[in-house]
């Protein structure tokens, strides 16, 4: 895909870690100008200053420009600042990636009202504000991609995370809703619920004991036998924000190594 994306923005929320920070970096070796965005704004400018080294001694397809930006995509007036800073900088916003999340892991009867909210509000509402924001860019243009990361427990449900699977479950609905909407305009809206990828926040449950056995016990029981990377997903993610990919809208793409079917 080196080179597919030359010239087009792309906004990576939640891509100063695992899945997110994945998909900036492929993003950005398709030949997109990356804008990466994260509440830990260091680690935003981290990946935005690796994308800068990694594409400029590229050949070809890379892009020489990155930025990592700070943003609470559960605060609208953060994510339009965001976003006003990415349009400065970079210009008019063609793909969105969302992959910023928060987990939760409490018995139902203990989740208050606090905790679900606050986890709705990143996962669901956070989903929605930056959609709202980037998405005027994308009309005007005629043309856009969006990328929504769910969760494979939103299809296999996940006991003690009611909260956080409704808010993805959530998530899914919103996407194939906006995707007849926004089709007519030519953006696309398309979903990945991840299974099982390698990165901080599995790695957290691990050590949490939330899983009840180790991620390497759970790969074994995998159909391809191995735990999700976070280059599974940016490979997806970078097919479906293609030009090539423009019939495909309103899906569920799952890249879970076969876990849900
Ligand atoms: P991760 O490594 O923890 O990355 C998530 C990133 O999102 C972190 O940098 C986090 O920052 C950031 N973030 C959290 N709240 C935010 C907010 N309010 N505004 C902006 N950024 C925020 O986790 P990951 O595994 O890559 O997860 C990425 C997405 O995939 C999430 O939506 C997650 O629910 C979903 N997912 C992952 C898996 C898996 O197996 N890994 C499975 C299903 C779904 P802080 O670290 O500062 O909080």
């Amino acid at each position: 895909m080196a080179g597919t994306l030359i010239g087009k923005v792309a906004v990576v929320t939640g891509g100063g870690s695992g899945i997110g920070r994945s998909c900036a970096l492929r993003l950005a070796r398709d030949g997109a100008k990356v804008a990466v965005l994260d509440l830990n704004e260091g680690a935003a400018k981290d990946v935005a200053a690796e994308i800068a080294a990694a594409t400029s001694t590229a050949t070809e397809g890379g892009s020489a420009h990155s930025v990592g930006v700070g943003v609470d995509v559960a605060d609208r007036a953060s994510v339009e600042a965001a976003l006003a800073e990415v349009r400065d900088q970079l210009g008019p916003i063609a793909i969105l990636v969302n992959s910023a999340g928060k987990t939760g892991y409490h018995r139902f009867l203990d989740i208050s009202l606090e905790k679900w909210t606050s986890i709705l509000t990143v996962n669901l509402t956070g989903t929605f504000h930056c959609c709202q924001v980037a998405a005027p860019d994308m009309i005007e243009a005629g043309w856009g991609r969006i990328v929504n990361i769910s969760s494979s427990s939103a299809h296999s449900g996940q006991p003690y995370m009611t909260h956080y699977v409704a808010s993805k479950a959530g998530v899914i609905g919103f996407t194939k809703a906006l995707a007849l909407e926004l089709g007519p305009a030519g953006i696309t809206v398309n979903t990945i619920p991840p299974g099982f990828v390698d990165t901080p926040m599995l790695r957290h449950s691990e050590e949490k004991g939330r899983f009840g056995a180790t991620v390497d016990e759970h790969a074994a029981r995998t159909p391809v036998r191995r735990v999700g990377r976070p280059e599974d997903i940016a490979a997806a993610c970078s097919f479906l924000v293609s030009e090539e990919a423009g019939y495909i809208t309103g899906q569920i793409i799952g890249v879970n190594g076969g876990r849900n079917t």
